[in-house]
C-alpha cells in the first residue's frame, strides 16, 4: 500500500472517530440527556430533561458527561479474542459474548487457525475475522469447549497459539472442555481450574500439574479463569465483568439478558455428575 493511500485511510478514520464527538459536543450546550447505554443496547433517544432510560432503567446523563464516558471507554477497552475451531460448542462461545457485548467497554474479535467460516458442533458457522498470524493483541483470550476439543488436543498449532497469546493477555479464560486445551498447552500448570463435569477426565488427563476443582461453577485463579460446562460460561463472563468493573454493572448486564446469574462459584449443582 502506498504512503498516500495509508494517509488517506488514516484521515478517513480520524474523521469517522472525530465527527460523532464534535456533533455530541455541540449538543452538550443545550442540556441534552441521554442513556449511557445508547446504541448498545438502548435506542439513540435524547431527552431535554433528566430522568431514567425507558429501555434499561439507568439514570440519563448529560451529553457532555456521555462524551467523557465515551472517551474513557475508548481509552480502557478490553479486547476479547474468541478462539474458534471446528466442532466448538455455540453456547460456550456465544454465552460470554452475549454478556460482554452488552458493554461498550468490550470489543470482541474472532480468531481461528485460518480466517473464514468455522463450523460449530451444532453445524452453525461463525466467521473468524483473523487467522493466528493476523490476530491483533488481546486483553482476554476466550477458549470455548465442545466435541471438537478432542481433535484440537492433537493440533500443535492451536496449542502454540494459546501459549503465545497467554503471555500477553490480562485474562486467559475457558468454558467447558476449553480448559483441556489450556491444560494441554501447559498454561494451566500450577493453577487451579475446572471443566465440564460430565467430561471432567478429558481435562484432568491433560496435566497433573493443575489443581483440578471438581465442584465449582467457575474458578478464578487470577490470570487464568476457567468455567464448568456450557452455560457456566455466562456466569463466569458476568464474574469477569464484576472483577474488571463492579457487581452493579454485572447485575445490570444479567438483567438486560433476563438471565439469572449464579454469582457464587461454589454453587455448582452439576458437580455431582462427575462422581
Ligand atoms: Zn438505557
Amino acid at each position: 500500500m502506498s504512503t498516500r493511500s495509508i494517509m488517506g485511510i488514516a484521515c478517513l478514520l480520524l474523521f469517522l472517530i472525530a465527527v460523532p464527538f464534535v456533533v455530541a459536543e455541540e449538543k452538550s450546550g443545550a442540556e441534552v440527556y441521554v442513556c449511557p447505554m445508547r446504541g448498545k443496547p438502548c435506542p439513540m433517544i435524547e431527552s431535554n430533561a433528566p430522568g431514567k432510560c425507558e429501555h434499561c432503567g439507568m439514570n440519563l446523563v448529560t451529553m457532555a458527561k456521555y462524551v467523557e464516558y465515551l472517551k474513557s471507554i475508548n481509552a480502557n477497552k478490553h479486547r476479547v479474542g474468541l478462539l474458534l475451531y471446528p466442532g466448538f460448542e455455540v453456547l460456550d462461545a456465544y454465552g460470554p459474548v452475549e454478556m460482554w457485548s452488552m458493554m461498550p467497554e468490550f470489543e470482541i474479535v474472532t480468531v481461528a487457525q485460518q480466517a473464514g467460516l468455522v463450523t460449530s458442533i451444532q453445524g452453525l458457522k461463525t466467521e473468524a475475522q483473523y487467522s493466528f498470524e493476523t490476530c491483533p493483541e488481546l486483553d482476554i483470550l476466550l477458549v470455548p469447549g465442545g466435541m471438537g476439543t478432542l481433535s484440537e488436543l492433537k493440533n500443535e498449532t492451536i496449542l502454540q497459539f494459546i501459549r503465545d497469546r497467554d503471555k500477553q493477555t490480562d485474562i486467559t479464560a475457558s468454558v467447558c472442555s476449553g480448559s483441556a486445551l489450556l491444560a494441554k498447552a501447559g498454561v494451566l500448570d500450577g493453577h487451579k481450574a475446572t471443566s465440564n463435569k460430565k467430561y471432567f477426565s478429558i481435562a484432568t488427563s491433560q496435566s497433573d500439574k493443575v489443581e483440578w476443582i471438581q465442584s465449582a461453577r467457575w474458578v478464578d485463579d487470577g490470570k487464568l479463569v476457567t468455567s464448568s460446562g456450557v452455560s457456566a460460561g455466562m456466569d463466569m463472563a458476568l464474574h469477569i465483568i464484576r472483577r474488571l468493573f463492579n457487581e452493579k454493572k454485572a447485575e445490570s448486564v444479567a438483567k438486560l439478558a433476563e438471565y439469572i446469574w449464579n454469582k457464587d462459584p461454589a454453587n455448582d449443582p452439576f458437580a455431582v455428575a462427575a462422581k
